[in-house]
């Protein structure tokens, strides 16, 4: 099953940027560690960086918590 997921090797960057120079938002696997936990958070994070930038960031936060 070659690139069913990405590498993992050592040292591995835990968090790679959900932001591209582009502007574009990223996630997956591949910006967090590769697993489903990975994955999430890294939806997450994409999810809150565009939120950020939005300036709705404490709304988000808000949300989550309750
Ligand atoms: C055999 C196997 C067993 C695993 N077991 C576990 C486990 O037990 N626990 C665990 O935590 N993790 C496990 N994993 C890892 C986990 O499945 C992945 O890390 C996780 O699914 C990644 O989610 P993702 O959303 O980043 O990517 P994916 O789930 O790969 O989703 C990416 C999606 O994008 C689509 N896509 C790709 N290219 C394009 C394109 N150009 N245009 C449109 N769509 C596109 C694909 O079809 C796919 O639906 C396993 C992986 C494999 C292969």
């Amino acid at each position: 099953m070659a690139r069913a997921l990405p590498t993992l090797n050592s040292p591995h960057v835990l968090r790679r940027p959900v932001r591209t120079p582009s502007g574009v938002y990223v996630c997956g696997d591949h910006r967090d560690t590769p697993s489903i936990q990975g994955a999430l958070f890294s939806g997450r994070r994409a999810a809150e960086a565009v939120l950020t930038d939005q300036g709705l960031a404490t709304t988000m936060r808000r949300r989550v918590v309750s």
